[in-house]
């Protein structure tokens, strides 16, 4: 058996050169060509490799913009190879799974992914999401540049024992640092620009995510899970059937 099969699908595509680097972990070759294929088309540069330890090397190697991982993988599987990815360096992750129970567990585990899609998904929808992510990513980077240079138009916020210091992308709790991925800092200063409030999943996604439609709201569940097990699980309540509300125990 050969897990390390790479494939060059650049060539010809002439917006390349510039184009955000994406890395494709998938086994399944026919799945990996084809999503290679279709993002390549779209001015991507594309990489894909077909095992867990060659996606995590690959990683670190390129430095990708955006990976696309599948979850059920030969040897280390999906979700470690996205915990090491993340542990390295913080990359938007897209999750291929199988099945929705198996998206659940995922969500439920609160791993970095950024999004999720189950198979079969149509390759619309995964450009679209590809690019949502990207879009955001490259948002996020202007973002870090321009309050680095205006660091202090940015005033930190402080709730409770939270303090998020927006300038910096730097979130403590209890003066204790908390590491988050670029995704769930901005659902953080989202959720704590309004403390108090409920937010819906369907203004998150608008707001972190940058989408229209509400299909993704597993999204906002599993980077919620994500924050409450980074920082604390009082931080941030559920109203059912609705969304989220940022309510720090108070200090006094
Ligand atoms: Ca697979």
């Amino acid at each position: 058996m050969c897990h390390a099969w790479h494939m060059s699908t650049n060539h010809g595509a002439p917006r390349a050169a510039e184009g955000p680097v994406v890395l494709v972990v998938e086994d399944e070759q026919a799945i990996a060509l084809a999503v290679s294929r279709r993002l390549t088309a779209e001015g991507m540069r594309v990489h894909a490799v077909a095992d867990g330890q060659a996606g995590v090397d690959a990683a670190n190697r390129l430095r990708p913009d955006l990976v696309i991982l599948d979850v059920m993988l030969p040897g280390i599987d999906g979700l470690e190879v996205c915990r090491r990815i993340q542990a390295e360096r913080p990359v938007p992750v897209l999750m291929l799974t199988a099945r929705d129970d198996e998206t659940d567990m995922l969500v439920g585990l609160g791993v970095g992914a950024d999004d999720y899609m189950t198979k079969p998904f149509s390759m619309r929808e995964l450009v679209a999401r590809s690019k949502a992510i990207l879009r955001r990513a490259e948002r996020a980077r202007e973002a870090a540049a321009q309050e680095s240079a205006a660091a202090t138009d940015l005033a930190p916020i402080e709730v409770g024992d939270v303090l998020i210091d927006r300038a910096q992308r730097r979130v403590s709790r209890a003066g204790k640092d908390a590491h988050l991925t670029p995704t769930e800092f901005d659902l953080l200063v989202a959720l704590a620009s309004s403390p108090k409030t409920v937010l819906t999943r369907e203004r998150l996604l608008a707001e972190v995510w940058d989408w229209v439609d509400a299909s993704g709201t597993r999204t906002v569940d599993s980077h919620v899970k994500a924050l409450r097990r980074k920082l604390g699980a009082d931080l941030i309540r559920t109203v059912h059937g609705v969304g989220y509300a940022f309510e720090p125990p108070s200090s006094e």
